[in-house]
This record gives structure tokens, C-alpha cells and sequence, in this order.
């Protein structure tokens, strides 16, 4: 991979850092507006998850949204931390060269195509 190529991806991640970054704090935005949950008080919040209404339904999804976002922005993190050791595009598993358009359609990925096939197979 060229300098030009490093750098574009490198802004390419930026970009959806910020992105995801925007997106959970509107999403801890949205579950602060609920008077119920400014105390931080978590046995409150455990008695709301057990009645399930919708309204918990809804700050419990958007809990879930949070995390798996937060995910994507430790991976995003993680794959600008490998462009900056110039390990980036290389498969963390097989050592194999990550394909561009699997990059171009998820920069922050660390795994390949096989690698990631192979993943997904051992969590069913
Ligand atoms: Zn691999």
C-alpha cells in the first residue's frame, strides 16, 4: 500500500470515528432526557428493565445500539493505531493481505474475508 492509499484511508477512518462518535453521544443524549435515569442510581434502573415497557424497551435498545457502536469506535481506534505501526491492511489472524475493497467497504476491519467467514462460523 502507497503513501497516498495509507493516507486516504487514514481519513476515511477518521471520518467514521466521527461519526460513530456523534452517534452515541446523541444516543446518551436521547437516554438522559428521562428525568428516571439522571440520578445514575442502577438498582433504580434495575427495577425499570424488570417492568419492560416500551419506554425501557426503547432505553434498552438504544443501550445496545450504544455498545456496539462503542465497538466499532474501539476497532476504528484500534485500525489507526495499526496505520500508524504500518501494520495496516494485514489480517491479524492469517498475516495475509486484507483486500482493498474489503477495506474501502469496512476500513476499520482487522481481519480478512476468510478470517472473518471463519469467525462468524465458530459464534453460531
Ligand atoms: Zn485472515
Amino acid at each position: 500500500m502507497n503513501k497516498q492509499q495509507l493516507k486516504e484511508f487514514k481519513e476515511a477512518l477518521m471520518r467514521e470515528r466521527a461519526k460513530f462518535a456523534g452517534e452515541i453521544r446523541a444516543i446518551a443524549k436521547e437516554a438522559s432526557k428521562n428525568p428516571r435515569d439522571a440520578s445514575g442510581d442502577l438498582s433504580a434502573y434495575t427495577v425499570h428493565l424488570a417492568d419492560m415497557s416500551s419506554d425501557t424497551y426503547e432505553r434498552e435498545l438504544s443501550a445496545n445500539i450504544a455498545s456496539s457502536e462503542q465497538q466499532v469506535l474501539y476497532q476504528i481506534d484500534e485500525a489507526l493505531k495499526r496505520l500508524e505501526e504500518g501494520a495496516y491492511g494485514t489480517c491479524q489472524q492469517c498475516d495475509k493481505v486484507i483486500s482493498m475493497s474489503r477495506l474501502k467497504a469496512v476500513p476499520y476491519t482487522s481481519l480478512c474475508i476468510e478470517c472473518q467467514r471463519a469467525t462468524e462460523q465458530k459464534k453460531r
